[in-house]
């Protein structure tokens, strides 16, 4: 691998479902959860997922780490094909199996993930053993390394999951992910069932585990607010598309997509005083199964025209690194978020 290489690459990802649409009709639809969004992430950054709830975040994360088989595009870690429909290659079995362990997840809810009748010692030495990393006692004993590097004492190792309270869970979710030293952690809303003060404490950990194992970050969050904080890079995804993408100076401090702005509007500033534009978004959010034609976001944008209703646009490059899929966005690109990064 090159120096240049982004640790993970994503190309023109797609993931449709198929779903039927009543109990009594054959009829089906398709719904377009993750519709072609491409992406890179360097080795050592986080890259914030942020959209409304429904905009295909998670499927994209999974889709991401094979867990849902992607129906097309690319992805790869380190230089190396994951998935590529173009090859036709997909990773099955034992290569599979060795690419799982560099790429893991860690849920909103880890407690849906933990087995009750296992003690978190024996669940985070479990995923050890799988990945042969080590057995028995010495899974155990790195079981509780991990464990304590994430912030639980020895001491609880025999305990079930329903004794932690949400964030000691989430820090067993996090030293299980960290147990089979990945390279790449897809972190599906990690702290937003959590409470506020326990948030910055989970952000902490990632943080700090980060910085000592050059981990490598996609951060899913609803909510922007969050990964201002967190993110070193971000893609706002709306009805499976990314609509902006840019380094988080730029995102939050000059976007130029319509919705970008919209979502900004409504997250605090340090000056509420300050007069803001604030922009309400009008019409309901569309089903990822009907989606409107041209852009799919003319049905609520302000700045919408007729080319924004009959024609999809494409990525265009704001500056290095900044892309944005609007037609019209240098005629909205003057927008103060009251934001400085
Ligand atoms: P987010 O994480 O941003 O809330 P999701 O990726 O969970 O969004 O969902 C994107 C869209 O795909 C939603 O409309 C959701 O209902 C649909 N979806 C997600 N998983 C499935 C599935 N297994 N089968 C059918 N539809 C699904
Ligand atoms: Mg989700």
């Amino acid at each position: 691998m090159s120096e240049n290489t982004p640790l993970l690459r994503v190309e023109n990802l797609v993931k449709y479902y198929p779903v039927r649409t009543g109990i009594f009709s054959a009829g089906r639809r398709t719904v377009k959860a993750v519709n072609g969004i491409s992406f890179t992430i360097d080795r050592g950054k986080t890259f914030g997922l942020v959209g409304e709830s429904g905009c295909g975040k998670s499927t994209a994360g999974r889709a991401i780490l094979n867990l849902v088989e992607p129906d097309r595009g690319a992805v790869s870690l380190a230089g190396r094909d994951i998935y590529n429909s173009e090859t036709g290659l997909r990773l099955r079995g034992a290569a599979m199996h060795r690419a799982r362990r560099d790429m893991q997840i860690i849920f909103q809810d880890p407690y849906a993930s933990l087995d009750p009748r296992m003690s978190i010692g024996q669940a985070v030495a479990e995923g050890i053993e799988k990945h042969r990393l080590a057995r028995g006692k010495g899974a155990l004993e790195l079981a509780g390394e991990v464990l304590e590097k994430c912030g639980i004492g020895r001491e609880s190792f025999l305990r079930y999951p329903h004794e932690f309270s949400g964030g000691q869970r989430q820090r067993v979710g996090i030293a299980r992910a960290l147990a089979l030293k990945p390279a790449f952690i897809v972190a599906d809303e990690p702290i937003a069932a959590l409470d506020v003060s326990v948030q910055a404490q989970i952000l902490n950990l990632m943080s700090e585990l980060q910085e000592d194992y050059d981990l490598t970050y996609l951060f899913i969050s609803h909510d922007l607010g969050v990964v201002r904080y967190f993110c070193d890079s971000i893609g706002v995804m709306y009805l499976g598309r990314l609509v902006e993408t840019g380094s988080r100076k730029h995102l939050f401090e000059e976007p130029v997509h319509p919705y970008t702005q919209a979502l900004l509007s409504a997250v605090p500033v340090e000056k509420p005083w300050e007069k803001r534009n604030r922009i309400k978004l009008t019409g309901e959010l569309p089903s990822p199964a009907d989606l409107p034609r041209g852009c799919v976001f003319h049905t609520r944008c302000p700045h919408a025209g007729e080319i924004c209703r009959t024609e999809t646009p494409g990525e265009e490059q704001v500056r290095e690194g900044h892309r944005v899929s609007c037609h019209r966005w240098r005629e909205t690109g003057n927008f103060a978020t009251g934001i400085n990064i």
